[in-house]
């Protein structure tokens, strides 16, 4: 398997906010990839967006509507993220 991007990042959102799947207030984990994140010429859910959100108590993956996630990745302002913009993916199985 390998990345389509160029350069992925993991930063912490340093706001709390709800989660609109759980609704726990979270500090969601915030994933950047630069030219998109995917597998071999395929995009992951076939959405543009190279911003993603996993929230750390039910494991829900979000996309960043497209626009406000190619300026998070382009200027690094977590501003960007806002709950309107978050598109909700699936959730991760997780073991803890
Ligand atoms: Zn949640």
């Amino acid at each position: 398997m390998k990345f389509a991007a160029d350069k992925l990042k993991l930063i912490d959102d340093k706001r709390e906010r709800d989660c609109p799947q759980c609704n726990e207030p979270v500090v969601m984990k915030i994933l950047t990839a630069k030219n998109g994140l995917g597998v071999k010429n395929m995009n992951l859910y076939n959405l543009k967006s190279s911003a993603y959100c996993i929230c750390p108590k039910c494991y829900s993956l979000f996309a960043l509507e497209e626009t406000a996630g190619a300026n998070l990745v382009d200027t690094g302002n977590k501003e960007y993220l806002t709950d309107d913009k978050l598109i909700f993916l699936k959730q991760i199985p997780y073991e803890a």
